[in-house]
């Protein structure tokens, strides 16, 4: 990536600029890991404060790992959201941030060597085009969740005049992909003045004015969306999508050995049970104990990472008081659970596991196709029933759809423990996985 003038060798400076949550910024680091292996000069632009500690430990560990990389902590200033339609803290912090990019031109102003382009998040993207355009530079936006996803935001941000109405129908048809079911679309959608809708609108309607899309994703999982977007199917006037998923990781140095890595070292291969719902998905204290239930009665092996609060900091409950004493002490010799961060992408990478029951954040999919692991869709909010759907269509995975919303219903621990059945048992989704992991 870098050009040779004479004698002088030119390397682009390309600044990251994430937004909040681990799912925005693990891709960005992602990103950052393959530039700078490809001599690019990096700038990683990071909001500040973050709202989770691991954001903030994860920043500090990837920036001391690249000295190289000039990291600029954007100091966020403080605003009271214009509503109280949401109280989740991520909600919030996309809005501030996104009302604060026009504080960030002084800052890339100034940059040595000039900036040669700017990457911005999605959900800040409607923000950096002045900067982008004050400043001269292309921008482009990564997307951090589907293609399908995108196009149906962009889709409702651009051509449904009232969305409030859109619970009327069964299903949205979007031009070049088919229908969406209403039912697959974040309840938020519903409210256009809903703080994460806003977001996500204002970000979705002003993509025309970027210059290029970078997305998470690739072909072998959304051949037919990649097209119509790209065929000019969906929207006539579109900036170019390039799938550039999945992203690798990058290598995490860990500072001490992880108990649960040392445990799945010693399980039968591809015998595990993998259950986590990514970094800002808590589960409530009823359905913690069906799923306890469901894991406790099943023959299969499991690790389990258990979250009982959205944000990392206040999630301080204990295993024992959660789920009981004696569901570890009948367990011991088959199943683990975990209360703090893990590494994920070790878990999936390890060969003991074999199927993975995921909220299906957009990065926990990409991970789990990469590493050839089986999914059951378990979708909770957001995004996660349109990823479900991808999961389901391509073989990668199974979705109980009638589970509805995580958040919204409670699903007994016989079903859960028959579709774990059937995620560790289908021999036909075992050999679809382990083909997409050898893409
Ligand atoms: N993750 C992890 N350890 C954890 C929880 C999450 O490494 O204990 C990583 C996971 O591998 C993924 C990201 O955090 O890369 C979560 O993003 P995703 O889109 O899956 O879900 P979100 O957390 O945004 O709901
Ligand atoms: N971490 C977190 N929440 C916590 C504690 C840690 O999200 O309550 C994350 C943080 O992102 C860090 C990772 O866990 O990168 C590993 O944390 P650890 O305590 O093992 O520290 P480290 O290995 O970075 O020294």
């Amino acid at each position: 990536m870098s050009k040779v003038l004479g004698s002088e060798t030119i390397c682009p400076h390309i600044a990251l600029f994430p937004s909040a949550g681990m799912g925005h910024l693990t891709p960005f680091l992602r990103l950052a890991s393959v530039l700078l292996s490809n001599n690019c000069k990096v700038t990683l632009i990071t909001p500040k404060p973050s709202v989770s500690v691991a954001e903030s430990a994860h920043i500090s560990s990837f920036v001391s790992a690249h000295p190289e990389v000039n990291h600029l902590a954007f100091q966020l200033p403080s605003l009271q959201p214009p509503n109280s339609s949401t109280n989740d803290p991520f909600h919030i912090q996309f809005d501030t941030i996104l009302r604060s990019v026009h504080l960030l031109h002084p800052l890339l102003y100034s940059l040595s060597p000039p900036l040669s382009a700017i990457f911005s998040d999605i959900l800040v993207a409607a923000g950096v085009i002045s900067v982008a355009v004050d400043l001269g530079l292309p921008h482009y936006t990564l997307v951090t969740f589907s293609a399908k996803y995108l196009s149906l935001t962009a889709y409702i941000s651009i051509m449904v005049s009232d969305p409030t109405k859109l619970s009327c129908s069964a299903e949205i048809e979007i031009p070049g992909l088919g229908p969406v079911p209403v039912g697959s679309i974040p309840p938020p959608y519903l409210n256009p003045n809903h703080l994460f809708t806003s977001v996500f609108m204002s970000n979705a309607r002003a993509l025309p004015g970027v210059d290029g899309i970078l997305i998470n994703t690739f072909d072998w999982l959304e051949p037919e969306t990649l097209s119509a977007l790209n065929s000019g199917s969906v929207f006539a006037k579109f900036p170019p999508v390039l799938p550039i998923g999945p992203l690798v990781p990058y290598e995490l140095k860990r500072n001490e050995e992880c108990q649960y890595l040392q445990w799945l070292d010693v399980q039968p291969k591809e015998s595990v049970v993998y259950v986590s719902f990514g970094s800002r998905t808590a589960m409530s204290k009823d359905q913690m104990k069906e799923l306890r239930d469901c894991l406790w009665k099943s023959k299969y092996r499991f690790l389990w990472i258990l979250k009982s609060n959205k944000v990392d900091k206040d999630d301080k409950e204990d295993l024992d008081t959660l789920l009981g004493h004696s569901f570890f002490e009948d367990t011991k010799n088959r199943g683990m659970v975990v209360k703090r961060w893990v590494y994920q992408q070790e878990i999936l990478a390890h060969p003991a596991v074999g199927g993975f029951v995921s909220h299906c954040g957009w990065n926990s999919l990409s991970e789990a196709a990469r590493n050839g692991i089986r999914v059951l869709a378990w979708p909770h909010h957001g995004d996660q029933r349109v990823n479900a759907e991808i999961v389901k269509k391509v073989g990668l995975g199974l979705w109980e759809s009638s589970w509805g919303w995580g958040i919204e219903n409670l699903v007994k621990q016989e079903e859960i423990q028959k579709m774990i059945g059937e995620l560790m048992e289908d021999e036909k989704l075992r050999i679809t996985a382990k083909k997409v992991g050898l893409l």
